[in-house]
């Protein structure tokens, strides 16, 4: 029987998405394995969130709660989950893809000798032998993989999965795991917590992003964004070359190495479409580009195509929809 554990991290009292859809990638895994889905939580509240991750189709959640694991640190995480590992001894370890999950999938797979695969959006079953299914390419192909170790640790790209539905009558077993982190294993400390989104909302999260590239020339063109998002409940998205050039902080960064967003609606201003952009809005429902340059890559990606100055279309926008909203 395949042995699989979900790292499932919450926010407060609630799981991650991420983590929603890591245990749903490892539910429908372990259904095609004959085995079952195990969990673990880390930190003070995790004995609380537990039950979400049941509910999510964990049998058995382990749980760190120690103090010092409240806030994200790497190496207290990989320590604690490195652990948890050591103990229950999974054939597979799955994650989010996410940022967290980008600066652990390395870290642990060395630890633990295993494989890594990172971006897995699906697996196969051949004679016996899982596959796992990643994108490649920059999302222009997928591409099949096997691994050579024994012990695997799969990350698994955001917005790739469906959440399910979590069944709160599931029962199953809450199980404390007995480990103090050395607290000289934090080898960085948070010092200040600085309020850095232009909104309130998750980028991943959010139904309705209104994101701004190069092409906006300054920090000045994003009010106009902020006023549209805020009409239409949106929240603030950017390229990678906005966010590089200090016009707004790079956790709004869309993309490859940025947020993978799932939008209904994704408004790209003054954004050239390059791939490791367009990576981070593969399910957007419906893309609408405004850009100057009807050759940009973006149009190709785009449900609706807007050749013009964004300072032209955005504030008239703006204006029709405060008729039509307000
Ligand atoms: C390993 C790696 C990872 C990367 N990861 C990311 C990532 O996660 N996310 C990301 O975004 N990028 C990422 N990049 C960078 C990426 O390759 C591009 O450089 C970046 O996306 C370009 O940003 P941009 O579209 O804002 O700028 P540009 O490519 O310079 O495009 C600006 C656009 O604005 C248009 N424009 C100019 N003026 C106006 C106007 N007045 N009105 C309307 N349109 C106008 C122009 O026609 C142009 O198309 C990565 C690169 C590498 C190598």
């Amino acid at each position: 029987m395949t042995k699989i554990l979900v790292f499932a991290n919450h926010l407060g009292e609630n799981l991650s998405s991420g983590a929603r859809e890591a245990l749903a990638f490892g539910a429908r895994l372990a259904s095609s394995t004959g085995g079952e889905v195990r969990a673990v939580l880390l930190g003070p509240v995790a004995a609380s969130v537990a039950k979400d991750a049941i509910a999510c189709g964990a049998s058995i959640v382990y749980t760190v709660s120690n103090p010092l694991l409240d806030e994200f640190d790497v190496e207290l995480y990989v320590n604690s989950l490195f652990e948890v590992i050591e103990q229950t001894t999974p054939d597979i370890f799955i994650l989010s893809f996410d940022k967290i999950g980008k600066d652990l999938a390395g870290r642990l797979s060395t630890r633990m000798g295993a494989s890594a695969l990172t971006e897995v959006v699906d697996y196969k079953i051949n004679d016996d032998k899982l596959t796992w299914i990643r994108p490649i390419y920059g999302d222009k192909a997928f591409g099949e993989y096997s691994t050579t170790r024994s012990k695997i640790v799969l990350g698994i790209r955001q917005k790739s999965q469906d959440e399910g539905n979590p069944v709160e009558s599931r029962i199953g077993e809450i199980i404390p795991i007995d480990y103090t982190v050395p607290e000289e294993m934090a080898v960085t400390k948070l010092v200040v917590k600085i309020q850095a989104a232009l909104s309130d909302i998750r980028l991943e999260d959010a139904r309705i992003i209104v994101s701004g590239g190069r092409g906006l020339g300054g920090p000045e063109g994003f009010k106009e964004l902020e006023a549209l998002a805020s009409l239409l409940g949106g929240a603030i998205g950017a390229s990678r070359a906005a966010c590089d050039a200090g016009w707004v902080p790079s956790n709004l960064q869309v993309g490859q190495t940025g947020a993978v967003v799932s939008p209904d609606l994704y408004i790209a201003v003054g954004i050239s479409g390059a791939s490791q952009h367009l990576a981070g809005i593969t399910t957007a429902k419906t893309v609408v580009a405004i850009n100057t340059d009807e050759e940009a890559p973006i149009f190709k990606r785009a449900n609706i195509g807007v050749i013009a100055d964004y300072k032209t279309v955005i504030p008239s926008l703006t204006e029709k929809l405060k008729k039509v909203l307000v």
